[in-house]
């Protein structure tokens, strides 16, 4: 079974002086990209569930995939969410623990936004329960911290006190982490795994196998530049093309 991964940042238009345009798709690009999946019969699954398929416990549709968002933007609640909903695909979104209802302090020359808070993330998880548009949540680490240039104590903290502090928000064990930058190595998986994590999400142009590392499950960038010729294609090429 191959299983697509997205991931998105921002759903919103282009502020300018962006310095990372990248990190935005508009409503319009992202209503066209999930049109697109409807048509094409794709149903989106959590981590859950896919990591429950891996364990041989369940079957997935044929046309799963996972959609996700990194930084976790308010922006998601109002813009994204709306559009999640319409087209009945739900979505899980990558916090940082530290600065929740603060801004993208990590991205010192970027633009700020303000980001999702615990009110926020509460009132998104009781929304969605059941059915399309529920919203999951994974750790995308305390403070944004680029793991592999710190030493294995501080990154191991980094890990851990996010995926404690979003427990007890969530009031459920957090199973999945996004490195941040999509920088690690083979010590951060390590380091994933001694934080209680079952899956790591990265950022690499390919579909999952049967035999991908859960905890470095790859994830195709959609970005303000994605036409909708090349989301379809990339769609269609890696299921076919791209075995491993
Ligand atoms: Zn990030």
């Amino acid at each position: 079974m191959k299983l697509p991964i997205l991931v998105y940042h921002k759903i919103d238009r282009i502020p300018p002086g962006s310095r990372y345009p990248k990190n935005y798709v508009t409503p319009e690009q992202f209503e066209a990209q999930l049109a697109f999946l409807a048509r094409r019969g794709y149903a989106s699954i959590t981590f859950a569930d896919y990591l429950a398929y891996r364990r041989g416990e369940r079957l997935l549709p044929p046309r799963a995939i996972i959609i996700t968002f990194d930084d976790g933007y308010r922006s998601n609640r109002t813009i994204a969410l709306p559009l999640l909903r319409q087209y009945g695909f739900g979505a899980t979104i990558f916090l940082v623990t530290a600065q929740l209802g603060k801004t993208n302090a990590w991205d010192r020359d970027e633009l700020q936004e303000p980001l999702l808070d615990a009110a926020d993330i509460r009132s998104m998880q009781a929304e969605g329960r059941g059915g399309g548009g529920g919203i999951d949540f994974g750790s995308h680490t305390a403070t944004h911290a680029r793991l592999t240039r710190l030493g294995s104590v501080d990154a191991l903290r980094e890990l851990r006190s996010s995926r404690e502090q979003l427990g007890a928000l969530l009031g459920k064990p957090v199973t999945v982490v996004c490195y941040p930058y999509g920088d690690y190595n083979r010590a951060t998986l390590q380091l994933a795994r001694d934080a209680g994590y079952e899956a790591g999400v990265i950022i690499r142009r390919r579909m999952n196998s049967d035999a991908t590392d859960p905890l470095e499950l790859r994830r195709i960038p959609i970005t303000c530049l994605t036409s909708p010729g090349r989301f379809a294609w990339d769609l269609f090429r890696l299921r076919w093309f791209h075995g491993s």
